[in-house]
């Protein structure tokens, strides 16, 4: 899930991205997934991991079995970035089509009901493996609580899953997300110090440092954006929307007001803001 941004931005349905990175384009273009999801097969052998699945549309899987046949391939198991829809939706679609296949992500409990199949634990520093590749997953937190982000160790490349985008910006859902975790997070993956990054929406991202670099300066410019919006007596987030995203169209208003949301909900966990009302959507906030 990513910011609504450049929805007519076009990809091909199935690319090579790399000696061991195969994508396919999970068909669900939409206000939220941009170009769509992207899928990734990775290694160079016969059987290669797959990296997400996609929102579960018909449509995607002749793609995926012309990106198998481009591979020469057959999926050997399953790696989820996460749990959201339009990245565990074609689980299902896949076993169906190809038989009982391993799924492997970090278990969230209350959720993980949504897999039509067993889940298969990993955690942070978990290993999975087939012939060219090694994914070693990292846990990443803040867009969504049981994100894993995965390096592709052979290269010193990310599979970043919706932490890092190749369009739009990550969401921080006020549903399971957390802009301070969202924050260690990066910081945790600029140690990784990625050459390339393959993000679950938009384009292969070539210089990966500079580009988690950005997202950094990018939400610290936003918090002293709303910072100063609040010294400047604006007390509710539909009044800090107006002006720090003066410069945006309105369709992206509503989704910003979340983005506020949580930098402020981040900034009260920190001290340095409080409200009034219980709602924080709702409510007056102050600087302290
Ligand atoms: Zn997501």
């Amino acid at each position: 899930m990513s910011a609504p941004t450049m929805i007519g931005l076009s990809l091909p349905d199935v690319d090579v991205w790399s000696l061991r990175v195969v994508v396919a384009l999970g068909q669900n273009p939409g206000l939220f997934t941009g170009p769509g999801t992207n899928t990734y097969l990775v290694g160079t052998g016969p059987e290669r991991i797959l990296v997400d699945t996609g929102q579960g549309v018909p449509a995607y899987l002749p793609v995926l079995e012309r990106a198998l046949a481009r591979a020469g391939c057959r999926i050997q198991e399953i790696a989820l970035t996460h749990g959201h829809p339009d990245h565990l939706g074609g689980v299902g679609d896949l076993v169906a089509r190809f038989g009982p296949l391993r799924v492997s992500k970090r278990p969230h409990p209350g959720f993980d009901a949504a897999c039509p199949v067993p889940i298969s634990p990993i955690d942070d520093g978990s290993r999975l493996r087939c012939e060219g590749a090694t994914l070693r997953a990292v846990h990443t937190p803040g867009h969504a609580e049981d994100h894993l982000c995965f390096v592709l160790e052979e290269e010193q490349s990310l599979f970043s899953g919706d932490n890092v985008l190749g369009v739009g910006t990550t969401v921080i859902p006020s549903e399971g997300g957390d802009l301070g975790d969202y924050m260690r997070s990066l910081a945790r993956l600029q140690q990784e110090a990625p050459r390339v990054i393959y993000p679950a929406h938009g384009p292969k991202i070539a210089d990966g440092v500079a580009k988690l670099q950005e997202y950094i300066d990018h939400r610290n410019a936003r918090e002293r954006e709303i910072l100063e919006a609040l010294r400047g007596g604006l007390e509710t987030i539909p009044e800090i929307v107006s002006r720090v995203y003066a410069a945006y169209p309105p369709a992206l208003h509503g989704p910003a007001r979340h983005s506020v949301c949580s930098h402020l909900k981040k900034l009260e966990r920190e001290g340095r803001v409080r409200r009034d009302g219980d709602v924080p959507l709702d409510a007056r906030w102050k600087p302290v």
